[in-house]
């Protein structure tokens, strides 16, 4: 079978090791432009949120390059990922797109439907490839974020503006064609040193750490969040992430299938400010929220798409969190008119008053640093 699959940041590198290793041809869309969005957009309900546009832009463009079937990730409430797929399913299904449209999701009780589902998903392997394939792209997986993570880091001491991205675009490329665990450790340890070369010549001047929170598509996605994380890095910021795709995979899909998912330590960080799962992120915003102000980073950075349920919910509460643990927080809305110019003057306008209040915490505590 030809698959096509939504973006989610750079996981496609690991979705394309994944779907070889179940015998099928992965048809990649291009990474997302304005394009994609508009495309989906056509389609979409008016005021359903960002991400679903952008995902049937991506199924669109992926059907264009000649894929017969489109897997995409179920979900369920509170908040709209839990009807995605199926509308989805349903406008390509009007449009006339000739496709399999197979909703990766746990059966709850329609096993007929799931038999039906595994029987496409698995059809073509055979057991000893499929193992290559998940342990290639379970690397795969963990190999980008660790890349991404040292980006992260390296970026605000870059001598050469853009020297960063530009290795890590290279590096994930040959992630992509990478064929044994071997090639990929030879990767990670490649972009390290050549991270370090990249840092070492200003190691020295002061460096603002900032935690990144909000609904997961827009946190990773780069072309949707305006390229947040790239933007502030050379505004000499380190954005400490607090989403992670691993994490994720693990806790709500494998943890989540087997019952085995609980919410306890994020109910006890976000004690005093959110006593219940509120659907998406809404919850983690919050708990990773209190637990980044708890360990004095110097900013947060929320970010969600415009009509975003569950981050409103917790957009809601932040004022108050920022106020009691004496933290500045950002809150950026994002949609499909965002304009470049507002975001990037809002970005410089925070970092300044970080920089500024970090200037003044330094004096007044005789600090070397914040
Ligand atoms: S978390 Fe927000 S953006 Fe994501 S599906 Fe739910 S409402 Fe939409």
């Amino acid at each position: 079978m030809k698959v096509t699959f939504p973006h989610l940041g750079n996981a496609y590198i690991a979705i394309e090791a994944l779907l070889q290793g179940l015998g099928h041809e992965p048809i990649t869309p291009p990474l997302s432009t304005k394009r994609t969005i508009e495309w989906g957009s056509r389609y979409s309900p008016e005021d359903i949120c960002l991400p679903f546009k952008t995902i049937l832009g991506n199924m669109l463009e992926g059907i264009e390059l000649g894929a017969d079937s489109v897997y995409m990730l179920g979900g369920w409430g509170p908040c709209r990922l839990g009807y995605y797929a199926e509308i989805q399913r349903i406008i390509l299904h009007d449009l006339g797109k000739k496709v399999k449209f197979v909703t990766l999701e746990v059966p709850r009780g329609n096993w007929r439907m799931a038999r039906e589902r595994l029987r496409h998903i698995f059809g073509p392997t055979r057991t000893r490839h499929f193992l290559r394939g998940c342990q290639l792209s379970w690397a795969k997986l963990r190999a980008v974020e660790q890349l991404e993570q040292r980006s992260l880091q390296a970026r605000p001491l870059e001598k050469d503006h853009g020297s960063t991205s530009r290795l890590l675009e290279t590096q994930l490329q040959k992630l992509r064609m990478a064929q044994n665990m071997k090639t990929i450790s030879r990767i990670k340890a490649e972009t390290d040193e050549a991270l370090q070369d990249l840092a070492a010549a200003t190691a020295s001047h002061a460096v603002l750490r900032v935690g990144l929170v909000g609904e997961i598509y827009t946190v990773v996605e780069s072309f949707v969040n305006l390229r947040l994380e790239e933007r502030l890095g050379r505004l000499g910021v380190e954005v400490i992430r607090t989403i992670s795709l691993t994490e994720w995979v693990e806790e709500h899909i494998f943890k989540n299938a087997l019952g085995l998912y609980n919410q306890y330590e994020l109910l006890r960080s976000s004690r005093g400010y959110l006593h219940s799962f509120v659907g998406g992120h809404g919850l983690e915003s919050i708990a990773r929220s209190v637990e980044m102000a708890n360990a004095e980073l110097d900013g947060i950075i929320h970010i969600f798409p415009l009509s975003c349920m569950p981050e409103i919910i917790a957009q809601g509460i932040l004022p108050q969190l920022s106020a009691d643990k004496k933290v500045p927080i950002l809150s950026l809305v994002v949609d499909e008119h965002a304009g470049e110019t507002g975001f990037q003057t809002r970005l410089e306008a925070f970092v300044d008053l970080l920089q500024r209040r970090c200037t003044y915490v330094r004096k007044e505590k005789s600090l070397s640093r914040c």
